[in-house]
Protein backbone atom coordinates (compact mmCIF):
# COMPACT_ATOMS: atom_id res chain seq x y z
CA UNK A 1 0.00 0.00 0.00
CA UNK A 2 1.02 3.40 -1.22
CA UNK A 3 0.71 6.44 1.06
CA UNK A 4 -1.68 9.40 -1.02
CA UNK A 5 -0.33 12.69 -0.89
CA UNK A 6 -2.50 15.55 -1.43
CA UNK A 7 -0.63 18.31 -2.76
CA UNK A 8 -0.78 21.38 -0.87
CA UNK A 9 -1.25 25.21 -2.35
CA UNK A 10 2.05 27.66 -2.65
CA UNK A 11 2.93 29.20 0.00
CA UNK A 12 5.53 31.24 2.46
CA UNK A 13 6.19 29.84 5.53
CA UNK A 14 8.32 31.60 7.90
CA UNK A 15 10.14 30.06 11.19
CA UNK A 16 10.64 32.32 14.03
CA UNK A 17 13.41 30.33 16.18
CA UNK A 18 14.58 28.67 13.25
CA UNK A 19 18.01 27.96 14.92
CA UNK A 20 16.69 26.64 17.36
CA UNK A 21 16.16 23.04 18.91
CA UNK A 22 13.02 22.21 17.73
CA UNK A 23 13.41 24.20 14.53
CA UNK A 24 16.78 21.73 13.86
CA UNK A 25 15.08 18.92 15.57
CA UNK A 26 11.71 18.41 14.12
CA UNK A 27 10.07 21.49 11.76
CA UNK A 28 12.72 21.41 9.32
CA UNK A 29 13.46 17.47 8.62
CA UNK A 30 9.35 17.32 8.59
CA UNK A 31 9.24 19.74 6.18
CA UNK A 32 11.82 18.11 3.67
CA UNK A 33 10.25 14.99 4.33
CA UNK A 34 7.40 16.77 2.81
CA UNK A 35 8.48 17.99 0.24
CA UNK A 36 10.76 14.61 -0.91
CA UNK A 37 7.10 13.35 -1.15
CA UNK A 38 6.05 15.76 -3.58
CA UNK A 39 3.59 17.36 -1.20
CA UNK A 40 4.65 21.04 -2.03
CA UNK A 41 4.16 23.05 -5.27
CA UNK A 42 7.46 24.39 -6.97
CA UNK A 43 6.73 27.88 -5.63
CA UNK A 44 6.59 26.64 -1.80
CA UNK A 45 9.25 28.74 0.36
CA UNK A 46 10.37 28.32 3.72
CA UNK A 47 11.78 31.29 5.26
CA UNK A 48 14.27 31.20 8.43
CA UNK A 49 13.85 33.87 11.37
CA UNK A 50 16.07 34.30 14.84
CA UNK A 51 18.29 37.17 16.09
CA UNK A 52 21.31 35.33 15.23
CA UNK A 53 23.26 37.29 11.72
CA UNK A 54 23.71 34.89 9.32
CA UNK A 55 24.02 34.51 5.41
CA UNK A 56 21.53 32.13 3.64
CA UNK A 57 24.47 29.74 2.77
CA UNK A 58 25.44 29.60 6.63
CA UNK A 59 21.48 28.68 7.68
CA UNK A 60 21.83 26.37 4.99
CA UNK A 61 24.66 24.93 6.49
CA UNK A 62 23.26 24.83 9.97
CA UNK A 63 19.88 23.19 8.68
CA UNK A 64 22.32 20.62 6.50
CA UNK A 65 24.17 20.01 10.06
CA UNK A 66 20.60 19.20 11.91
CA UNK A 67 19.15 17.13 9.28
CA UNK A 68 22.75 15.24 9.59
CA UNK A 69 22.47 15.03 13.51
CA UNK A 70 18.99 14.19 14.12
CA UNK A 71 17.66 11.78 11.26
CA UNK A 72 20.94 9.90 10.95
CA UNK A 73 20.40 7.36 8.26
CA UNK A 74 17.38 8.82 7.42
CA UNK A 75 19.09 12.16 6.38
CA UNK A 76 17.85 13.25 2.68
CA UNK A 77 20.59 12.32 0.41
CA UNK A 78 22.56 15.11 -1.86
CA UNK A 79 19.70 15.19 -4.53
CA UNK A 80 16.81 15.76 -2.13
CA UNK A 81 18.62 18.38 0.11
CA UNK A 82 19.63 20.57 -2.95
CA UNK A 83 16.07 21.10 -4.06
CA UNK A 84 14.67 21.27 -0.75
CA UNK A 85 17.66 24.19 0.03
CA UNK A 86 16.28 25.75 -3.05
CA UNK A 87 13.09 26.78 -0.93
CA UNK A 88 14.87 28.02 2.38
CA UNK A 89 16.08 31.73 2.94
CA UNK A 90 16.75 33.10 6.11
CA UNK A 91 15.94 36.56 7.65
CA UNK A 92 17.68 37.84 11.16
CA UNK A 93 14.96 39.22 13.06
CA UNK A 94 14.58 40.13 16.51
CA UNK A 95 11.16 39.54 17.87
CA UNK A 96 11.53 42.09 20.81
CA UNK A 97 13.21 44.62 18.46
CA UNK A 98 12.62 46.25 14.91
CA UNK A 99 15.76 44.60 13.10
CA UNK A 100 14.79 42.78 10.47
CA UNK A 101 11.11 43.13 9.95
CA UNK A 102 11.46 45.41 6.79
CA UNK A 103 13.62 42.93 5.55
CA UNK A 104 11.29 40.01 6.17
CA UNK A 105 8.39 41.74 4.99
CA UNK A 106 10.01 42.52 1.77
CA UNK A 107 10.35 39.21 1.19
CA UNK A 108 6.81 37.68 1.70
CA UNK A 109 4.33 37.85 -1.37
CA UNK A 110 0.79 38.49 -1.65
CA UNK A 111 -2.40 36.39 -2.30
CA UNK A 112 -0.15 33.18 -1.14
CA UNK A 113 -1.02 30.97 2.47
CA UNK A 114 1.00 33.05 4.95
CA UNK A 115 2.16 31.11 7.99
CA UNK A 116 4.43 32.36 11.10
CA UNK A 117 5.71 29.16 13.03
CA UNK A 118 6.23 30.78 16.38
CA UNK A 119 8.75 28.13 17.72
CA UNK A 120 10.42 30.46 20.40
CA UNK A 121 10.43 30.59 24.25
CA UNK A 122 6.45 31.25 25.29
CA UNK A 123 7.62 34.79 26.40
CA UNK A 124 8.09 35.81 22.99
CA UNK A 125 4.39 34.95 21.59
CA UNK A 126 2.41 38.13 22.49
CA UNK A 127 5.67 39.95 21.21
CA UNK A 128 5.65 38.74 17.87
CA UNK A 129 1.98 38.67 17.02
CA UNK A 130 2.27 42.43 17.91
CA UNK A 131 5.19 42.86 15.62
CA UNK A 132 3.76 41.09 12.81
CA UNK A 133 0.13 43.31 13.37
CA UNK A 134 2.29 46.17 13.26
CA UNK A 135 4.56 45.71 10.63
CA UNK A 136 1.18 45.03 8.63
CA UNK A 137 2.26 41.35 7.88
CA UNK A 138 -0.98 39.89 8.55
CA UNK A 139 -2.98 39.05 5.49
CA UNK A 140 -6.37 36.97 4.90
CA UNK A 141 -4.63 34.13 3.76
CA UNK A 142 -2.06 35.01 7.17
CA UNK A 143 -2.02 31.81 9.94
CA UNK A 144 0.25 31.40 12.68
CA UNK A 145 1.89 28.11 14.88
CA UNK A 146 1.55 28.97 18.22
CA UNK A 147 4.07 26.10 20.19
CA UNK A 148 3.60 25.39 23.68
CA UNK A 149 3.37 25.99 26.57
CA UNK A 150 0.10 28.28 26.10
CA UNK A 151 0.31 30.25 29.00
CA UNK A 152 1.20 29.06 32.93
CA UNK A 153 -2.49 29.13 33.66
CA UNK A 154 -5.55 30.18 33.19
CA UNK A 155 -4.88 34.10 33.68
CA UNK A 156 -1.58 34.15 31.34
CA UNK A 157 -3.54 31.65 28.99
CA UNK A 158 -6.27 34.43 28.89
CA UNK A 159 -3.74 37.18 28.22
CA UNK A 160 -2.11 35.60 25.50
CA UNK A 161 -5.29 34.91 23.68
CA UNK A 162 -6.31 38.41 24.17
CA UNK A 163 -3.03 39.72 22.58
CA UNK A 164 -3.78 37.27 19.60
CA UNK A 165 -6.84 38.02 19.45
CA UNK A 166 -5.90 41.56 18.48
CA UNK A 167 -3.95 40.88 15.78
CA UNK A 168 -5.80 37.74 14.62
CA UNK A 169 -8.99 36.11 13.86
CA UNK A 170 -9.55 32.48 15.82
CA UNK A 171 -9.55 30.90 12.50
CA UNK A 172 -5.85 32.36 11.50
CA UNK A 173 -4.20 30.90 15.26
CA UNK A 174 -2.76 27.58 15.36
CA UNK A 175 -2.25 26.30 18.49
CA UNK A 176 0.09 23.23 18.41
CA UNK A 177 -0.44 19.56 20.21
CA UNK A 178 2.09 17.17 18.69
CA UNK A 179 0.34 14.84 20.56
CA UNK A 180 -2.98 15.27 18.22
CA UNK A 181 -0.61 15.11 15.02
CA UNK A 182 0.63 11.61 16.08
CA UNK A 183 -1.08 8.88 13.49
CA UNK A 184 -2.43 6.90 16.40
CA UNK A 185 -4.03 9.57 18.02
CA UNK A 186 -6.47 10.30 14.75
CA UNK A 187 -6.67 6.43 14.94
CA UNK A 188 -8.37 6.42 17.90
CA UNK A 189 -11.28 8.54 15.90
CA UNK A 190 -11.42 6.66 12.89
CA UNK A 191 -11.29 3.30 15.74
CA UNK A 192 -14.25 5.16 17.37
CA UNK A 193 -16.47 6.68 14.21
CA UNK A 194 -15.55 4.87 11.51
CA UNK A 195 -16.73 1.17 12.87
CA UNK A 196 -19.89 -0.04 14.26
CA UNK A 197 -18.39 -1.98 16.77
CA UNK A 198 -17.17 0.06 19.73
CA UNK A 199 -19.37 2.98 19.68
CA UNK A 200 -22.53 1.15 21.24
CA UNK A 201 -20.39 0.50 24.27
CA UNK A 202 -18.64 3.10 24.90
CA UNK A 203 -19.85 4.48 27.74
CA UNK A 204 -20.32 3.97 31.50
CA UNK A 205 -22.63 1.02 31.12
CA UNK A 206 -19.98 -0.99 29.21
CA UNK A 207 -16.66 0.65 30.17
CA UNK A 208 -15.24 0.01 33.52
CA UNK A 209 -12.43 2.17 33.28
CA UNK A 210 -9.39 3.81 31.28
CA UNK A 211 -6.24 3.96 32.09
CA UNK A 212 -4.19 6.89 29.87
CA UNK A 213 -0.55 6.52 30.79
CA UNK A 214 2.85 8.41 29.22
CA UNK A 215 5.66 7.26 30.28
CA UNK A 216 9.50 8.61 29.43
CA UNK A 217 13.03 7.15 30.68
CA UNK A 218 14.29 10.50 30.15
CA UNK A 219 14.93 12.68 33.12
CA UNK A 220 15.05 16.48 32.85
CA UNK A 221 18.11 17.13 31.42
CA UNK A 222 18.67 20.41 29.90
CA UNK A 223 15.29 21.68 30.27
CA UNK A 224 16.01 21.56 34.36
CA UNK A 225 15.63 24.88 35.48
CA UNK A 226 12.28 24.98 33.03
CA UNK A 227 11.12 22.34 33.93
CA UNK A 228 11.00 22.94 38.06
CA UNK A 229 8.68 25.95 37.43
CA UNK A 230 6.49 23.60 35.25
CA UNK A 231 5.99 20.06 36.12
CA UNK A 232 4.19 17.03 35.10
CA UNK A 233 0.99 18.66 35.43
CA UNK A 234 1.72 21.51 33.58
CA UNK A 235 3.85 20.51 31.32
CA UNK A 236 1.92 16.78 30.40
CA UNK A 237 -1.49 16.58 31.87
CA UNK A 238 -3.10 20.08 30.91
CA UNK A 239 -2.06 18.96 27.11
CA UNK A 240 -1.23 15.77 26.03
CA UNK A 241 -3.82 13.93 28.53
CA UNK A 242 -6.30 16.37 27.96
CA UNK A 243 -6.67 16.12 25.12
CA UNK A 244 -6.01 12.59 24.69
CA UNK A 245 -8.73 11.72 27.19
CA UNK A 246 -11.18 14.33 25.33
CA UNK A 247 -10.34 12.05 22.04
CA UNK A 248 -11.54 8.86 24.29
CA UNK A 249 -14.73 10.48 26.06
CA UNK A 250 -16.43 13.39 23.59
CA UNK A 251 -19.39 12.60 22.13
CA UNK A 252 -19.49 11.57 18.35
CA UNK A 253 -19.11 14.94 16.44
CA UNK A 254 -21.67 15.79 13.39
CA UNK A 255 -18.84 16.08 11.25
CA UNK A 256 -14.58 15.96 11.21
CA UNK A 257 -14.96 19.58 10.63
CA UNK A 258 -12.79 21.86 13.26
CA UNK A 259 -15.07 23.03 15.13
CA UNK A 260 -17.45 20.47 15.30
CA UNK A 261 -14.74 18.46 16.77
CA UNK A 262 -13.52 20.90 18.76
CA UNK A 263 -16.93 21.90 20.45
CA UNK A 264 -17.51 18.15 21.30
CA UNK A 265 -13.80 18.11 23.10
CA UNK A 266 -14.37 21.63 24.73
CA UNK A 267 -17.69 19.97 26.36
CA UNK A 268 -15.63 16.84 28.12
CA UNK A 269 -13.05 19.37 29.59
CA UNK A 270 -15.91 21.40 31.54
CA UNK A 271 -17.74 18.26 32.24
CA UNK A 272 -14.30 16.87 34.30
CA UNK A 273 -15.33 16.74 37.66
CA UNK A 274 -12.77 18.66 40.04
CA UNK A 275 -9.82 16.06 41.56
CA UNK A 276 -9.86 15.60 45.60
CA UNK A 277 -6.43 15.53 46.87
CA UNK A 278 -6.39 12.12 47.97
CA UNK A 279 -6.86 11.11 44.40
CA UNK A 280 -3.17 12.33 42.99
CA UNK A 281 -0.42 11.36 43.81
CA UNK A 282 2.88 12.99 42.73
CA UNK A 283 6.41 11.85 42.49
CA UNK A 284 9.97 13.03 41.86
CA UNK A 285 12.68 10.36 40.85
CA UNK A 286 15.54 10.00 43.27
CA UNK A 287 19.00 9.28 42.50
CA UNK A 288 19.90 5.71 40.25
CA UNK A 289 23.26 4.32 39.94
CA UNK A 290 24.60 6.54 37.09
CA UNK A 291 21.72 9.33 36.92
CA UNK A 292 21.14 12.05 39.41
CA UNK A 293 18.13 12.98 41.52
CA UNK A 294 15.47 15.20 40.03
CA UNK A 295 16.43 17.51 42.73
CA UNK A 296 20.47 17.40 41.46
CA UNK A 297 19.24 17.96 37.81
CA UNK A 298 16.86 21.13 38.77
CA UNK A 299 19.71 22.34 41.14
CA UNK A 300 16.80 23.13 43.44
CA UNK A 301 17.25 20.97 46.73
CA UNK A 302 13.74 22.33 47.85
CA UNK A 303 12.31 21.96 44.60
CA UNK A 304 7.95 20.53 45.25
CA UNK A 305 7.53 20.39 41.67
CA UNK A 306 6.34 16.74 40.58
CA UNK A 307 8.33 14.32 37.79
CA UNK A 308 5.46 12.05 38.05
CA UNK A 309 1.86 12.47 38.52
CA UNK A 310 -0.77 10.27 38.13
CA UNK A 311 -4.74 11.11 39.48
CA UNK A 312 -8.29 9.77 39.13
CA UNK A 313 -10.41 11.80 37.42
CA UNK A 314 -14.37 11.21 36.92
CA UNK A 315 -16.48 12.62 33.70
CA UNK A 316 -19.75 14.30 35.13
CA UNK A 317 -22.14 13.59 32.15
CA UNK A 318 -24.37 11.11 31.06
CA UNK A 319 -22.03 9.09 28.98
CA UNK A 320 -19.47 8.63 31.66
CA UNK A 321 -20.52 9.05 35.14
CA UNK A 322 -19.39 6.36 37.10
CA UNK A 323 -16.12 5.32 35.12
CA UNK A 324 -13.15 6.85 36.25
CA UNK A 325 -10.37 7.66 33.99
CA UNK A 326 -6.69 6.93 35.36
CA UNK A 327 -3.81 9.07 33.70
CA UNK A 328 -0.29 8.70 34.90
CA UNK A 329 2.71 10.08 33.31
CA UNK A 330 6.49 10.58 34.43
CA UNK A 331 9.78 10.91 33.87
CA UNK A 332 13.04 8.04 34.25
CA UNK A 333 10.28 5.11 34.49
CA UNK A 334 10.82 1.95 33.63
CA UNK A 335 10.08 2.24 29.69
CA UNK A 336 9.50 4.83 27.45
CA UNK A 337 5.43 3.91 26.72
CA UNK A 338 2.11 5.81 25.96
CA UNK A 339 -0.68 4.10 25.59
CA UNK A 340 -4.74 4.36 26.48
CA UNK A 341 -6.39 1.04 27.70
CA UNK A 342 -10.05 0.97 27.89
CA UNK A 343 -11.52 -1.34 30.23
CA UNK A 344 -14.97 -3.03 29.92
CA UNK A 345 -16.76 -4.29 32.47
CA UNK A 346 -17.32 -8.30 32.53
CA UNK A 347 -20.15 -10.26 31.22
CA UNK A 348 -23.40 -10.11 32.91
CA UNK A 349 -23.50 -13.65 33.71
CA UNK A 350 -20.93 -16.67 33.23
CA UNK A 351 -22.10 -19.23 31.68
CA UNK A 352 -19.04 -21.13 32.23
CA UNK A 353 -19.27 -21.35 36.07
CA UNK A 354 -18.38 -18.67 38.80
CA UNK A 355 -14.80 -20.56 38.83
CA UNK A 356 -14.21 -19.31 35.54
CA UNK A 357 -11.12 -17.69 34.75
CA UNK A 358 -12.56 -14.02 33.77
CA UNK A 359 -10.15 -11.17 32.07
CA UNK A 360 -12.05 -8.31 31.04
CA UNK A 361 -11.74 -7.75 27.25
CA UNK A 362 -9.22 -4.57 26.93
CA UNK A 363 -8.71 -2.54 24.08
CA UNK A 364 -4.76 -1.06 24.03
CA UNK A 365 -4.20 1.80 21.70
CA UNK A 366 -0.76 2.07 21.58
CA UNK A 367 1.41 5.72 20.80
CA UNK A 368 4.32 4.47 21.22
CA UNK A 369 6.38 2.15 20.64
CA UNK A 370 5.20 0.38 17.96
CA UNK A 371 1.98 2.26 17.34
CA UNK A 372 -0.78 -0.22 17.54
CA UNK A 373 -3.85 -1.75 18.64
CA UNK A 374 -4.26 -4.46 20.72
CA UNK A 375 -7.92 -5.96 21.59
CA UNK A 376 -7.96 -8.25 24.14
CA UNK A 377 -10.51 -10.99 24.20
CA UNK A 378 -11.70 -14.85 25.78
CA UNK A 379 -11.52 -17.57 23.92
CA UNK A 380 -11.37 -21.43 24.98
CA UNK A 381 -8.38 -23.11 25.45
CA UNK A 382 -7.78 -25.50 22.89
CA UNK A 383 -7.41 -29.07 23.83
CA UNK A 384 -10.11 -31.39 25.15
CA UNK A 385 -9.97 -30.81 28.80
CA UNK A 386 -13.34 -29.05 28.99
CA UNK A 387 -14.15 -25.76 27.93
CA UNK A 388 -11.28 -24.03 29.46
CA UNK A 389 -11.06 -20.01 29.07
CA UNK A 390 -8.00 -18.04 28.17
CA UNK A 391 -7.88 -14.68 27.50
CA UNK A 392 -5.91 -14.01 23.89
CA UNK A 393 -4.56 -10.50 22.48
CA UNK A 394 -5.68 -9.38 18.80
CA UNK A 395 -3.03 -7.33 17.91
CA UNK A 396 -2.51 -5.29 15.26
CA UNK A 397 0.66 -3.41 14.95
CA UNK A 398 0.29 -0.38 12.55
CA UNK A 399 3.91 -0.75 10.77
CA UNK A 400 3.08 -4.82 10.07
CA UNK A 401 -0.81 -4.41 9.06
CA UNK A 402 -0.10 -1.62 6.32
CA UNK A 403 3.34 -2.81 5.75
CA UNK A 404 6.59 -0.79 5.41
CA UNK A 405 6.21 1.28 2.18
CA UNK A 406 3.81 3.03 4.05
CA UNK A 407 5.98 5.24 6.94
CA UNK A 408 3.95 6.47 9.64
CA UNK A 409 4.87 10.58 8.92
CA UNK A 410 6.04 12.35 12.53
CA UNK A 411 3.36 14.36 13.87
CA UNK A 412 5.05 17.79 12.30
CA UNK A 413 4.72 16.67 9.11
CA UNK A 414 0.87 15.90 9.21
CA UNK A 415 0.44 19.40 11.91
CA UNK A 416 2.23 21.80 9.30
CA UNK A 417 0.35 20.66 6.06
CA UNK A 418 -2.59 21.01 7.81
CA UNK A 419 -1.73 24.37 8.73
CA UNK A 420 -0.85 25.47 5.13
CA UNK A 421 -4.14 23.62 4.20
CA UNK A 422 -5.98 25.58 6.65
CA UNK A 423 -7.30 22.44 8.50
CA UNK A 424 -7.54 23.45 12.24
CA UNK A 425 -9.51 20.18 13.38
CA UNK A 426 -6.09 18.89 15.02
CA UNK A 427 -5.30 22.13 16.59
CA UNK A 428 -6.85 23.33 20.13
CA UNK A 429 -9.22 26.55 19.88
CA UNK A 430 -8.90 28.72 22.78
CA UNK A 431 -11.53 27.65 24.83
CA UNK A 432 -10.27 24.81 24.58
CA UNK A 433 -7.14 25.69 26.53
CA UNK A 434 -8.38 28.34 28.94
CA UNK A 435 -11.16 25.73 30.22
CA UNK A 436 -8.48 22.94 30.08
CA UNK A 437 -6.58 26.17 32.68
CA UNK A 438 -9.48 25.93 34.23
CA UNK A 439 -9.34 22.65 35.75
CA UNK A 440 -5.67 22.18 36.15
CA UNK A 441 -5.44 25.33 38.39
CA UNK A 442 -7.28 24.65 41.92
CA UNK A 443 -5.57 21.16 41.49
CA UNK A 444 -1.89 23.20 41.66
CA UNK A 445 -3.10 25.41 43.79
CA UNK A 446 -4.18 23.21 46.61
CA UNK A 447 -0.24 21.77 46.72
CA UNK A 448 0.48 25.24 47.14
CA UNK A 449 -1.03 25.51 49.91
CA UNK A 450 -0.51 21.83 51.54
CA UNK A 451 3.40 22.32 50.81
CA UNK A 452 3.42 18.44 50.94
CA UNK A 453 6.45 16.72 49.29
CA UNK A 454 5.78 14.86 46.22
CA UNK A 455 6.96 10.86 47.10
CA UNK A 456 10.58 9.85 45.47
CA UNK A 457 10.11 7.31 43.50
CA UNK A 458 13.17 4.79 42.20
CA UNK A 459 14.54 5.44 38.69
CA UNK A 460 13.30 2.89 36.16
CA UNK A 461 10.71 1.95 38.18
CA UNK A 462 6.93 2.10 37.50
CA UNK A 463 6.62 5.07 39.84
CA UNK A 464 5.71 5.88 43.68
CA UNK A 465 4.18 3.25 45.05
CA UNK A 466 1.28 5.46 46.65
CA UNK A 467 0.55 5.52 43.04
CA UNK A 468 -0.34 1.75 43.46
CA UNK A 469 -2.55 2.63 45.81
CA UNK A 470 -4.81 4.58 43.63
CA UNK A 471 -5.98 2.23 42.25
CA UNK A 472 -5.48 -1.14 44.15
CA UNK A 473 -8.31 0.94 46.77
CA UNK A 474 -10.58 0.85 43.74
CA UNK A 475 -9.75 -2.87 43.12
CA UNK A 476 -7.78 -2.01 40.16
CA UNK A 477 -4.47 -1.93 38.89
CA UNK A 478 -2.06 -0.07 36.69
CA UNK A 479 -0.83 -2.24 33.43
CA UNK A 480 2.70 -2.44 33.29
CA UNK A 481 5.04 0.44 31.89
CA UNK A 482 7.05 -1.86 29.12
P1 LIG B 1 15.46 27.05 21.77
O1 LIG B 1 16.32 25.93 21.34
O2 LIG B 1 15.86 27.84 22.98
O3 LIG B 1 15.33 28.07 20.53
C1 LIG B 1 14.79 29.34 20.67
C2 LIG B 1 14.83 30.03 19.33
O4 LIG B 1 14.29 31.35 19.48
C3 LIG B 1 16.23 30.20 18.76
O5 LIG B 1 16.19 30.01 17.37
C4 LIG B 1 16.56 31.65 19.07
O6 LIG B 1 17.49 32.08 18.14
C5 LIG B 1 15.19 32.29 18.90
N1 LIG B 1 15.07 33.57 19.62
C6 LIG B 1 15.33 33.81 20.92
N2 LIG B 1 15.09 35.11 21.21
C7 LIG B 1 14.66 35.69 20.06
C8 LIG B 1 14.26 36.99 19.71
N3 LIG B 1 14.25 38.00 20.60
N4 LIG B 1 13.87 37.22 18.45
C9 LIG B 1 13.87 36.24 17.52
N5 LIG B 1 14.24 34.97 17.79
C10 LIG B 1 14.63 34.70 19.04
O7 LIG B 1 13.96 26.58 22.03
P2 LIG B 1 13.24 25.29 21.40
O8 LIG B 1 13.56 24.11 22.23
O9 LIG B 1 13.51 25.23 19.95
O10 LIG B 1 11.70 25.64 21.69
C11 LIG B 1 11.00 26.58 20.92
C12 LIG B 1 9.53 26.57 21.39
O11 LIG B 1 8.98 25.28 21.14
C13 LIG B 1 9.35 26.81 22.88
O12 LIG B 1 8.16 27.52 23.10
C14 LIG B 1 9.21 25.40 23.46
O13 LIG B 1 8.45 25.41 24.67
C15 LIG B 1 8.46 24.72 22.34
N6 LIG B 1 8.67 23.27 22.30
C16 LIG B 1 9.92 22.76 22.14
C17 LIG B 1 10.08 21.38 22.09
C18 LIG B 1 11.45 20.78 21.87
O14 LIG B 1 11.53 19.56 21.79
N7 LIG B 1 12.51 21.55 21.77
C19 LIG B 1 8.98 20.52 22.21
C20 LIG B 1 7.71 21.08 22.35
C21 LIG B 1 7.57 22.44 22.40
P3 LIG B 1 18.47 33.34 18.37
O15 LIG B 1 19.14 33.16 19.69
O16 LIG B 1 19.38 33.29 17.19
O17 LIG B 1 17.61 34.52 18.34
Amino acid sequence: MVARVIPVDPFDLVIFGATGDLARRKILPALCRRHADGQMPDDARIIGAARTEMDRDAFLAMVSEAFDEFLGDHAPGPDCRASFFERLDYVAVDALGEDGWTALSDTLRDGVVRAFYFSVGPSLFGPLAERLGQHGMVTAETRIVVEKPFGHDLETARVLNQTLAAHFDETQIYRIDHYLGKETVQNLMAVRFANILFEPLWNARFVDHVQITVAETVGVGGRGPYYDKSGAMRDMVQNHLMQLLCLIAMEPPHSFEPDAVRDEKLKVIRALDPVRADDIVRGQYGAGAESPSYLVEVENPQSLTESYIALKVGISNWRWKGTPFYLRTGKRLRARASEIAVTFRDPPHSIFGEDAPWKANILVIRLQPDEGMTLKVMIKEPGPGGMRLKDVALDMSFAEALGDDVPIPDAYERLIMDVIRGNQTLFMRGDEVEAAWAWTDPIIAGWQKSADRPRTYDPGSSGPEDALMLMHRDGRRWREIR
